[in-house]
């Protein structure tokens, strides 16, 4: 293991990612223990203290996991890089004199399953004791083990393939190698993206149309109203493994699809249900899911673009302790240290994500009543133990969606 200059950014960006997350992780306990004994003033009359002290409980909770979460895959990072971890499970392979793309694959694959058992225990630890504990947790055992199989086998049967071809274009295209993986995985992607709903969501759970007659004519009325062409909107059945509730908005093409959780159904009038679908909806109507491929797609062609760069300069290798360079632990070193020193793109990720809410927000409360969507919002704050007092920074830095009071404030001025 030889220390470059590099190590030592390496080292800088790794204590900044790790110190900045945990710093975010303190605020947010702080500012969800402050408000512990008194519930916001504007939710006082629909959340009761009880349900506001799980909230905090179950916020804090999960803050611990993550805590340690952060600190024990930080040094996994440091015992896979500099730690010689990678360059041990490369000399590894190198000795078994397979040619040098078989050698690749095999590499990334038992680094995968390494990955998979390192973070089992984590799995394990929220399903069956965190979730457990606050009485969402639906997954039995068998359900758990079915999952992991079902992962496994979708992994050999999409992910072999893929890991395949990546490499072998590294290995033939020249130069440019870079832009012809970026074609791959992007058409990948797409295919995919189109694949999802309708042949690799039914493996893990079950899909109905919506049966309620009264909803069905509301929900038909709305998507004629807003022009929506789709395959339909659907039911989850979510409750398979957990009580939360959720809905979303999937697919792309002709096999789009909105998808509720049997859970979300549960309790909601059918006005509530109309205006989260109008939500949905909004996000299908200002093109959401279209500018979020496009950002992720040249977000992607950067990468692999810097990567290109970088497969060439043996300080990236060395100083991450690898001795030997190679296409595949290019690929695994710039996946696992990148990271770290793009972290601090999630708060703009982020903004942006806030944004396309308070846009489907509007369109909701255009389409059907801001009241409705507001009161639909409450009963899933509620219904998740999701906090109304999160740390302002610590929304800023990790929240895809407004916090509480700040999207029902907006929704008000709808109303
Ligand atoms: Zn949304």
């Amino acid at each position: 293991m030889e220390f470059n200059l590099f190590t030592l950014v390496f080292l800088i960006a790794t204590f900044a990612y790790v110190i900045t997350l945990l710093w975010l992780n303190v605020r947010q306990d702080k500012s969800v223990a402050n408000s512990f004994n008194k519930v916001p003033d504007e939710f006082g009359e629909k959340i009761t203290l009880e349900d506001h002290q799980k909230a905090a409980e179950y916020t804090q909770a999960k803050l611990k996991v993550n805590h340690f979460e952060v600190m024990f895959s930080t040094l996994v990072l440091l015992v896979w890089t500099l730690g010689g971890g990678l360059n041990w499970l490369d000399n590894a392979w190198q000795a078994q004199a397979f040619d040098i793309l078989d050698t690749g694959v095999f590499f990334i694959i038992s680094l995968m399953m390494i990955g998979s058992v390192i973070d089992l225990p984590f799995s394990i630890y929220r399903t069956f004791v965190l979730e457990q504990k606050f009485g969402f947790n639906k997954t039995t055992l068998a359900t758990f083990i079915g999952d992991l199989f079902k992962g496994l086998i979708l992994m050999l049967i999409i992910g072999l393939p893929l890991i395949y071809a990546i490499l072998y274009l590294m290995g033939v295209m020249g130069e440019y190698w870079w832009a012809y993986v970026w074609l791959v995985l992007t058409g990948f992607s797409l295919l995919m993206f189109w694949l999802y709903p309708t042949y690799i969501a039914p493996i893990f759970n079950k899909f109905k149309p919506l049966d309620n007659l009264a909803l069905k004519d509301k929900i038909d009325n709305l998507l004629t109203r807003t022009g929506f062409k789709s395959d339909g909107v659907f039911v989850m059945d979510g409750s398979k493994r957990s009580s939360h509730g959720n809905a979303y908005f999937t697919g792309i093409g002709k096999n789009k699809r909105i998808v509720f959780f049997d859970t979300l159904l549960k309790g909601m009038e059918d006005q509530e249900v109309e205006a989260i679908l109008a939500h949905e909806l909004g996000h299908f109507h200002h093109k959401h899911i279209r500018k979020h491929m496009i950002t992720s797609f040249t977000i992607s062609l950067l990468g692999l673009a810097l990567l290109g760069y970088l497969i060439n300069q043996p300080w990236f290798f060395h100083g991450l302790g690898v001795e030997t360079m190679s296409n595949h632990t290019a690929l695994i070193l710039f996946t696992l240290v990148m990271p770290v020193f793009s972290f601090f793109i999630a708060p703009i990720s982020n903004a942006l994500s806030r944004k396309h809410e308070f846009e489907a927000d509007a369109f909701a409360a255009k389409h059907t009543n801001a009241d409705d969507l507001v009161s639909s919002l409450v009963k899933l704050y509620r219904d998740n133990a999701s906090t109304l007092t999160p740390d302002r920074l610590y929304s800023a830095f990790h929240d895809s969606h407004p916090s509480a009071s700040i999207r029902i404030n907006e929704l008000k001025r709808h109303a």
